[in-house]
């Protein structure tokens, strides 16, 4: 017995030893790194007091993310043929953010509209669930403007027309209009179209279940399916869709899962 239990904490500890965590994101919406060897039939899961997200580690460079509902406690399982290998507890490092407040006309929704809403919705759910495999060359995410003024953080509580709306899922880059939009990272355009809300829209597949969102754009350089490089200009700044005035949004995904952009530029890739 007690040979097996020696033989079990040496296998233990072999896998154990296989698995490096590269980053301490442990913000919410915090995007992290870790390094699995052999990662054939691995996922993470990510078990939080509110929801349990999945993410697939077919990589030996796997990205995960807290959800943004998660304030306190995360644990990080690496699951392999359906068995536990790893596991970690991460205290959730506390991030305040601010309440803001803008007013905009909106416009009456028709049935029509309401229908445009729910299937743009669809698709853009669609599209960020997509994992398509990659190997990255490029060792951090390169800003979408340059000299960015931040005029809405990542996480922001919005309220539209002094009504409580929901959260703001990106960072808004206050701009002239026309200003050049660069690709943060090397990828495939997956998405150049206007849409209801967000106007212009561009949203890059940079592999790896990781995508970029470009909202409000004046103007769309690129087409879908296009590859573009990190640093590419893929637009210009506008005011678009629901908008109070010229600025980019800009928004980060994992799998779906909403990622503070703020948290991801600090990320060594
Ligand atoms: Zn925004």
């Amino acid at each position: 017995m007690r040979k097996l239990l020696i033989f079990l904490l040496v296998i233990g500890y072999a896998v154990g030893s296989e698995i490096r965590l590269l980053s301490q994101n442990f913000y919410p919406a915090g995007l992290n790194i870790i390094e699995i060897k052999n990662p054939e039939n691995t996922k993470i899961l990510i078990e939080t007091e509110s929801k349990t997200v999945y993410f697939p580690a077919n990589s030996e460079k796997s990205f995960f993310a807290i959800p943004y509902a998660c304030k306190k406690l995360a644990i990080l399982n690496v699951i392999k043929d359906n068995r536990v290998i790893y596991r970690k507890f991460i205290r959730i490092k506390p991030k305040k953010y601010p309440v803001s407040r803008i007013t905009v006309k909106e416009r009456k929704k028709t049935e029509k509209i309401l229908k445009r809403i729910i299937n743009e919705y669809k698709l853009i759910r669609k599209i960020l669930s997509k994992y398509t495999p990659k190997k990255f060359k490029e060792t951090e995410f390169i800003k979408p403007v340059k000299n960015p003024k931040v005029s809405t953080p990542f996480g922001a509580k919005r309220v539209i027309n002094r009504k409580k709306k929901s959260i703001h899922w990106g960072i808004d880059y206050k701009a002239p209009k026309g200003t050049p939009v660069f690709a943060s990272l090397s990828g495939k355009v997956v998405l150049a179209k206007e849409l209801f809300y967000t106007g212009k829209t561009v949203i890059i597949d940079h592999g790896l279940c990781l995508y970029t969102l470009y909202a409000h754009l004046s103007k769309i350089k690129v087409k879908e399916n296009q590859h573009v490089k990190g640093g590419e200009i893929i637009g210009n700044v506008g005011s678009t869709g629901r908008s109070t005035g010229p600025h980019l949004h800009f928004g980060v995904y994992l799998c779906g899962e909403r990622v503070d952009p703020d948290l991801a530029f600090r990320l060594k890739l």
